[in-house]
């Protein structure tokens, strides 16, 4: 009889054959057991009809019953639901003006109509609720999950510092860290296009953990000019090389000063080392933030100045243009 079940084999198309695992006939009923590994209904609809198709019209054959057999249930055919994407801000070291860059990234990213939120990581150093003047505000949680505060830069926020009193934070060990970011993280983002991370400087242990359970889109690194920054934003560089984060691109702040007295301009730190760094590491350069005093009162007072019209409100917002245009090119 086997040669009989080759002839009835024969007759299935390619891809049912590689897959019967056992055929059986008696009195013309075929019965044929498939492995459907890896298929979905759909598929599987296909091949039974295929096969029942093929077996019905050989000689003597009345019946063609089909057994499928999967070593796995078959994915649910339904669109994966996208959650935001994630953009981390980082840098080798405190001071650089990480926090006032992703401040204005994420401002001037609302302006250029996505919906923003902006998570404040820097547990060292929290200031992202003066920086958004949301100050003393407590976020609430609904279904046991933290609902982000409103901002009236059209950037809703939510920061260590709104969570725990100013400077408790830091005593964090890294599960105690992990834990509250988590919270920060898996909050109530919906209807949100991409959220802003505020990683704390470095490359420790906090941002590994970070990095690894949030899996960012992307980073940017921000540094000043001065040589020794710069060895610590290539260090921060070859950090998200290594946890596989795409770097979008490296901003490079207090580059050049503008006397607001004389207007003659000076550069304390220096002038375009962070774009000569980036490159030499072949890394997008996204743009030059002046040192500017109006920077540094505009930001005290929770005001962005990416809010603005200003030359430095124009300056973040030719970085968030090129932050925006990479999200796309990668969506
Ligand atoms: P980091 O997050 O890297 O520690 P911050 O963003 O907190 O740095 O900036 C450190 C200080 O420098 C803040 O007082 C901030 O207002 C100021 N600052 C940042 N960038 C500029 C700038 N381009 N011009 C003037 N002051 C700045």
């Amino acid at each position: 009889m086997s040669g009989d079940h080759e002839a009835l084999r024969s007759r299935l198309p390619e891809e049912a054959r590689s897959r019967v695992s056992a055929l059986r006939e008696a009195s013309g009923v075929v019965t044929v057991v498939l492995d459907a590994s890896g298929l979905d209904q759909l598929g599987r609809d296909r091949l039974e009809v295929a096969v029942k198709g093929a077996l019905r019209q050989a000689d003597g054959v009345s019946e063609v019953r089909v057994a499928m057999t999967a070593d796995r249930a078959p994915e649910p055919r339904r669109e994966a639901p996208r959650g935001p994407r994630i953009v981390a801000v980082g840098s080798g070291k405190g001071g650089v003006g990480k926090s006032t860059l992703s401040a204005n990234l994420a401002v001037a990213l609302a302006r250029l109509g996505l919906r923003v939120g902006l998570v404040d990581a820097d547990i060292y150093g929290p200031s992202q609720p003066r920086l958004m003047g949301a100050e003393g505000q407590r976020p609430t949680a609904h279904d046991e999950k933290l609902v982000p505060l409103d901002t009236q830069w059209g950037v809703r926020v939510l920061s260590v510092g709104n969570l725990v009193e100013p400077g408790r934070a830091v005593a964090w060990r890294g599960p105690m860290a992990g834990g509250a970011l988590g919270q920060l993280m898996d909050a109530h983002w919906d209807n949100t296009d991409v959220i802003v991370i505020d990683l704390p400087p470095g490359t420790g242990d906090v941002q590994l953990t970070m990095v690894q359970k949030h899996k960012p889109d992307g980073a940017v690194i921000v540094s000043t000019p001065q040589d020794l920054a710069l060895i610590d934003a290539t260090r921060a560089m070859n950090f998200f090389e290594q946890t596989k984060v795409p770097v979008i691109g490296m901003v490079e702040n207090m580059s050049g000063y503008i006397c607001p007295h004389c207007g003659e301009e000076s550069d304390p730190f220096g002038h375009g080392g962070a774009e000569a760094v980036a490159a030499q590491q072949a890394v997008p350069f996204l743009g030059h933030i002046p040192l500017d005093l109006a920077i540094r009162q505009e930001s005290d007072a929770g005001r962005p100045p990416a809010a603005g019209d200003s030359p430095q409100g124009k300056a973040f917002r030719a970085i968030a243009e090129k932050v925006a245009a990479w999200l796309e090119q990668t969506a």
